[in-house]
């Protein structure tokens, strides 16, 4: 850091009490319905190589100090779905972290761009493919009945199609097994946690019958990580009969696009969700929206003020945050929230943990604590006050997530 970067920071660090009187009490409540927890960045690996240990703890409790009171974790694999709600199971069992987490749940389903497990080679050579497809779809619906009577599962999917990475799964078996799911669906009142990228018209072509001919148990379908454009949201909202709803969430890759962007205004207040879908999905410095985001304490982050206070009143933290060099470890404060910063091959040699409550985030890895910059976003850009915008999403995922009568199969 240059001594004009370092004034700079220790000045907007110093000019931060003003903000105070901005703030109210309001304090927002927020449902992250895409959290990916068994991804390998939360293990600590990088492009194939381990740096540092599963810190999932850890980014649980930055979550909920974060106001993140409840999580939807993403299942994309039978394994992932059952890795998923044994971790769930483990957490809910804790006693150590009983209230220092969020309330989490997860979906079951195979994502499209891991459809292809359907057909993994049978360790039986005289199985033949539709046997081995049949065992593998009762074992996710075991898996489902499993997790409903834990009251952990609380979505089937994600599933869908993805014409974005055909080069995992082909257009034909992506397809073939988007249809076979939604036949699976058909068993539970589980409301369907979707995937749709650069498919919408298959995509619509597929499901419209089981919302027309009523198959679903439960009515409410939620297409996450919007990524289209305003022809693509018409053509997904308009499928909404015979009581449906169509809900859609947004996170950091539906906001890199000036084309999605612009759709936003068609979702209404009452079918619209929040994700991170982290470790995915960040909010980039070359999105444009990017600008919206402001620096905490504000409506969405507004408890960082405290620890703002602590940071920028604490001489140690000034002290390196001041006088960094190259000979001296480095210490940089996220540009938006009081939480250090670190890249990943450094996370293990972080020597401030000390001063801080809570661990650092790591470049490029996005956590659940940082959905409140989705909410700024999405906010100014719809120009609709934070609380609403903060409530309303919640209200929706409590809707179709939270607590509910999960009817088994019939
Ligand atoms: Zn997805």
């Amino acid at each position: 850091m240059t001594s004009s970067q370092s004034l700079l920071l220790s000045k907007s660090l110093s000019t931060l009490s003003i903000s105070k009187e901005a703030t109210s009490d309001y304090i927002p409540k927020y449902f992250d319905v895409g959290v990916n927890i068994t991804d390998k960045m939360f293990d600590g690996y990088y492009h194939g190589k381990k740096y540092n240990q599963n810190d999932i703890i850890n980014v649980l409790k930055k979550s909920l100090i974060h106001h993140v009171n409840d999580i939807l974790l993403t299942g994309s694999s039978l394994i992932e779905s059952k890795n998923t709600i044994d971790i769930v199971k483990k957490l809910r069992n804790d006693d150590d972290h009983l209230n220092d987490i969020p309330n989490l749940y997860s979906t079951v389903g195979v994502h499209p761009c891991t459809v292809l497990e359907f057909e993994n080679e049978s360790e039986n050579e005289n199985e033949d493919i539709n046997t081995y497809i049949e065992k593998h779809l009762q074992n996710l619906e075991n898996l489902i009945i499993e997790g409903l009577k834990l009251n952990i599962v609380k979505a089937f999917g994600e599933i869908g199609l993805d014409y974005d990475r055909l080069h995992y799964t082909p257009m034909d078996k992506q397809l073939k097994y988007f249809q076979i799911q939604l036949e699976l669906a058909t068993k539970f009142n589980l409301p369907l946690f979707l995937h749709m990228r650069s498919a919408v018209d298959d995509f619509i072509k597929i499901i419209k019958p089981f919302i027309e001919n009523n198959k679903l148990k439960n009515k409410n379908l939620l297409v996450h990580s919007f990524t289209g454009n305003s022809n693509e949201l018409i053509k997904l909202l308009d499928l909404e009969k015979n009581d449906y709803k169509i809900f859609i969430s947004i996170n950091g890759a539906s906001l890199r696009d000036q084309s999605t962007i612009d759709s936003l205004h068609l979702i209404p207040i009452n079918r619209l969700m929040i994700e991170t879908d982290s470790p995915w999905c960040e909010i980039k410095k070359t999105h444009p929206s990017y600008k919206f985001l402001t620096k905490s304490p504000n409506k969405f982050y507004p408890s960082d003020y405290e620890n703002y206070e602590k940071i920028t009143s604490n001489n140690k933290i000034n002290q390196v945050l001041t006088q960094q060099s190259k000979k001296s470890p480095s210490l940089t404060l996220f540009e938006f929230l009081p939480i250090p910063i670190i890249k990943h091959d450094k996370f293990n040699k972080f020597q401030y943990m000390e001063l801080f409550n809570e661990t650092p985030l790591i470049k490029s890895r996005n956590e659940p604590c940082l959905i409140g910059l989705v909410a700024e976003v999405v906010s100014k850009i719809l120009a609709i006050e934070p609380e609403i915008l903060i409530d309303n999403c919640y209200k929706n995922s409590m809707e179709v997530f939270g607590e509910m009568d999960t009817i088994e199969r019939t």
